[in-house]
């Protein structure tokens, strides 16, 4: 795939970026290896000095940058704006909480060990490469680099080849920030070049945030290495709603669940499983809300959906639907590609989806949903986790018993009670089965990438 920013809106090619040759990934690998040494002479107050002032510039730049998110992948204006916001908020939270996360860990008992003292020191383990997607261009990168340079890591990033603006506007953040030259860098490479970047012993370990093909790829090279890797993959989360739950507030974040990122994202709300009680009067408010939302011209203030990324995404999400419907199953609303320039795809639902169909076991990467009906709690649970994924879910219920069973039976990295899914600094973030493994955020995101080293002393 070219570097290039193609706009999604248009279609049209907006500006292309020769990728980096081997001197300059070499030189900037060098300047990478150099910025972990001297790291390693700095504090967490100096690092928190540092993530403070570049988490500023991310606010004073944010109109700049999320106009840059909206031409390069189509997000609404103000979600682009959102998601600049929270990059920096999750700046400040690991410049506010990284020392705390990482302290020792003294053991309390040394003598029951023969010692007069033990404990374990967390460890920066140097170069960590990021391989990341366009959904979230800033979120997805910041939540890695933010808890990474805290530790006193050094990050490279592969950016997806459709987002080289974004990428180079992160190339720069944290030096301009206060960082050491080559803290935090750019490659501008295709994702043929990773291999060789991943087998360089300079580089440690490596993150990311894609499709399942790809995350396979990179944890072999990884796992080829020994060196560590952290996967997030796709999801197909399920959206359950009990007859107890409040409905109109159910459906109305089932639809921004559903839509969010022009409903690209690994934690969407995917497929809606509904008890049979309130299935009707759920599919009825929700097939109606989802028809109405306003698609078009991500630059535009008023609009909710935007164009999908890129071509290639729409034509499998058109293919994902066509699949259904030739198999019968049907479309509530949308269900077309429509005419006109531009990826865009309308808000979707679509019932009586079986296990033969491809949209029942596949990630849709758009605004569509499925519908399900359910009996129960058993058959919610069961269809909940038919899934390879395991993302995330969210539950609707107030009925307390209920609660405990979705908790403890649903096969996912997160349970979301009466409320959709979001990413917080504050929560760890990642999943399990094809979704991936390690934890994002949190104190477990900065613990990710560090030695914990055992210190023993007679
Ligand atoms: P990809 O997984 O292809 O791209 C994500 C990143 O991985 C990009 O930087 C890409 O580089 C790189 N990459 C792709 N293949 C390899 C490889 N074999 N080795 C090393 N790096 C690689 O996602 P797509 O954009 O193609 O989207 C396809 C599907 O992925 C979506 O439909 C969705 O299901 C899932 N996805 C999930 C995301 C999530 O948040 N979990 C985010 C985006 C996609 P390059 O751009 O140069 O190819």
């Amino acid at each position: 795939m070219a570097i290039a920013t193609l706009n999604p809106a248009t279609g049209e090619v907006e500006m292309t970026f020769e990728p980096h040759g081997p001197q300059e990934i070499e030189n900037r690998l060098a300047r990478a290896q150099s910025a972990v040494f001297a790291l390693r002479g700095t504090s967490f107050a100096d690092r928190a000095g540092w993530m403070r002032a570049a988490a500023d510039l991310l606010d004073d730049d944010n109109e700049r940058i999320a106009t840059i998110m909206t031409r390069e992948m189509g997000k609404p204006i103000g979600a682009a704006r959102a998601e600049a916001a929270k990059c920096a908020k999750g700046m400040r939270f690991y410049a506010d909480h990284a020392e705390e996360f990482l302290r020792d860990e003294v053991f309390g008992d040394p003598g029951s060990l023969g010692a007069s003292r033990a404990f374990s020191r967390y460890e920066p383990l140097g170069i960590v490469l990021a391989v990341m997607p366009w959904n979230y261009p800033l979120w997805q990168v910041i939540r890695f680099a933010a808890p990474a340079l805290m530790a006193g890591n050094v990050g490279v990033l592969k950016h997806a080849s459709n987002v080289p603006q974004s990428a180079l506007y992160l190339d720069t953040l944290f030096a301009r920030g206060g960082f050491p030259a080559g803290s935090f860098s750019t490659l501008l490479i295709g994702s043929g070049e990773v291999r060789a970047v991943l087998e360089d012993p300079r580089v440690k370990a490596v993150t990311l945030t894609g499709s399942e093909p790809a995350g396979r790829s990179v944890a072999s090279i990884a796992g080829a290495q020994v060196k560590k890797s952290v996967l997030e993959l796709g999801g197909s989360d399920p959206f359950i709603v009990m007859p107890s739950a409040d409905l109109s507030a159910a459906v109305a974040t089932a639809v921004t669940a559903r839509t969010i990122n022009n409903g690209q994202s690994c934690i969407s709300a995917k497929r809606f499983i509904v008890h049979t009680d309130v299935y009707d009067r759920f599919a009825e408010l929700f097939t109606a809300a989802m028809g109405a939302l306003r698609v078009g011209d991500p630059l535009r203030e008023e609009t909710q959906v935007g164009p999908l990324a890129t071509a290639a995404g729409r034509d499998e999400l058109a293919q994902l639907v066509d699949d259904a419907l030739t198999g019968g199953a049907t479309a509530l609303t949308g269900g077309a590609v429509p005419e006109g320039v531009g990826w865009y795809y309308p808000p979707t639902v679509i019932s009586g989806v079986t296990a033969s169909m491809r949209l029942h076991r596949e990630e849709a990467f758009g605004p569509v949903a499925t519908l399900y009906r359910v009996d129960d709690v058993d058959s919610a649970i069961a269809l909940a986790n038919v899934t390879d994924f395991g993302l995330s879910s969210s539950v609707w219920t107030t009925d307390q018993r209920e609660k405990a069973r979705f908790v403890s039976e649903i096969e996912a990295g997160a349970v979301f009670l009466n409320g959709m899914t979001i990413s917080y600094p504050e929560l760890p973030f990642g999943g399990i089965k094809n979704s991936g493994f390690g934890r994002e955020l949190a104190a477990e995101g900065i613990r990710e990438f560090c030695n914990l080293k055992t210190v023993w002393e007679a």
